[in-house]
């Protein structure tokens, strides 16, 4: 399974830059580097009949992955996560077909190890020394832990409120966390300054070439459990939008090795009513997206007010005949509560935004009776425990007199 990487290919200009070597964004336009392929020669080794051998997480398709040497293929157990049914809101939604993707059982606790997996490969398999990025909370655990499993340091630069639980994660994987007064991009204005100061590796999102790569997996994986097909429908909680751009460029990839045809879920984008400038700029017709002011939301991973893959993102979504969604955060924590009395899965508040938006999508009619949908559940619900019910409201009981049947602790 030798990784098929040739070359680097520039986004928005066509310009091309050797894969054996670190890049961050184009040198001649700024613009987002794509990984490409021989596709032809992973046409001879990739045999959806002869994936049984291979290992049940994304290492499963090295072919179409950037790491060439085994030995520098990092794996805590990433990807390979449950597509579980969920019949029961099926029904109460009255939708025919209705998927979870679970990566909240990634390690680290979200997707986001799927990206960190292949960049912390990739960058020490380029001679990186030190690696850093800056994050919304999820990011900087994932870096943390697989800088930990590579053996070299990682800096991560986080918001000043993030939750304490993400930034104590980060602590014992022995990260060095640095808390900055602002929000995720004036995370990244600092992390660009510092690297390049002192040769840190900086993986920020869509900044290099390979944490896209690792999320391509999701894409992959989910057409392989559903057998090679595509669903009618994606739902999936944006931020930076590295989820969309890596799962549409899995499709184009599985096109073109012969394993899919040219039709596409439509994708549906899923932004807080707080921060939406993916959302807004959908529904203004516009290719990119103007920063968004005073970004606010519970959902750390969905606080990010501009992205340098806006225009990506949004041709993605149009192309595949999608929309576009703005859920309050009343709504998304209700989307948590209900996804974990309904189904049983606990996920975390960007990943309830998921079936708010569903809820709001079957209500418009945009959704039909008929559609298969795919939720994208990104991460889980025990990261955020500051959003939790409040346990202090379950009923303490004298065990010689209980009064179990005068109370009940789901009224908190
Ligand atoms: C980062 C993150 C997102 C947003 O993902 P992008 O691919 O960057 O848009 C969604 N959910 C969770 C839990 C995240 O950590
Ligand atoms: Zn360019």
């Amino acid at each position: 399974m030798d990784s098929a990487l040739t070359h680097l290919s520039c986004t928005a200009c066509g310009a091309e830059f050797a894969a054996d070597e670190l890049h961050s964004t184009c040198s001649s336009c700024g613009g987002v580097l794509a990984a490409c392929y021989d596709l032809e020669r992973v046409r001879r080794t990739f045999h959806p009949d002869r994936l049984d051998e291979r290992p049940w997480n994304l290492w499963r398709y090295a072919e179409l992955l950037p790491v060439r040497q085994m030995r520098f293929r990092l794996t805590l157990g990433e990807g390979g996560t449950p597509l579980l049914t969920a019949e029961r809101l099926a029904r109460q939604l009255g939708l025919r077909q209705l998927w979870l993707k679970d990566e909240s059982r990634n390690p680290t606790g979200s997707f986001k190890a799927r990206g960190l997996a292949v960049a912390v490969s990739r960058a020490v398999e380029l001679g990186a020394q030190a690696v850093a990025l800056p994050s919304a909370g999820n990011a900087a655990a994932a870096l943390s832990a697989y800088a930990a499993r590579a053996g070299i340091p990682a800096y991560v630069f986080v918001p000043a409120d993030t939750p304490r639980t993400i930034l104590a994660e980060c602590l014992a994987y022995g990260a060095q966390v640095y808390r900055v007064r602002g929000l995720i991009t004036d995370c990244g204005r600092l992390v660009r300054r510092l690297a390049a100061e002192r040769g840190w590796v900086d993986l920020s999102t869509l900044r290099e070439p390979y944490r896209a790569e690792g999320k391509k997996t999701m894409g992959i994986e989910l057409i392989e459990q559903l057998g090679w097909r595509v669903p009618d429908v994606i739902v999936y909680p944006t931020g930076g939008g590295t989820g969309i751009v890596g799962m549409w460029k899995a499709f184009s990839e599985l096109e073109m090795l012969g394993l899919l045809g040219p039709e596409r879920p439509r994708l549906v984008l899923v932004q807080p009513e707080g921060c939406a400038p993916l959302v807004h700029a959908f529904h203004e017709g516009r290719s990119s997206a103007a920063p968004w002011d005073h970004a606010t939301t519970v959902a750390p991973g969905l606080r990010v007010p501009m992205t340098i893959g806006d225009r990506l993102v949004l041709e993605a979504v149009r192309r595949s005949g999608g929309t576009a969604v703005a859920v309050s955060d009343a709504a998304l924590l209700a989307g948590v509560r209900l996804l974990a009395s309904t189904e049983g899965v606990l996920v975390s508040p960007e990943a309830g935004a998921t079936l708010a938006a569903i809820l709001a999508l079957r209500e418009s009619g945009w959704l039909s009776p008929a559609d298969e949908v795919v939720l994208f559940l990104t991460g889980n619900g025990l990261k955020h425990p500051e959003l939790l019910p409040d346990a202090d409201h379950c009923p303490v009981l004298d065990p010689d007199a209980p009064e179990f049947m005068t109370q009940d602790s789901r009224a908190c």
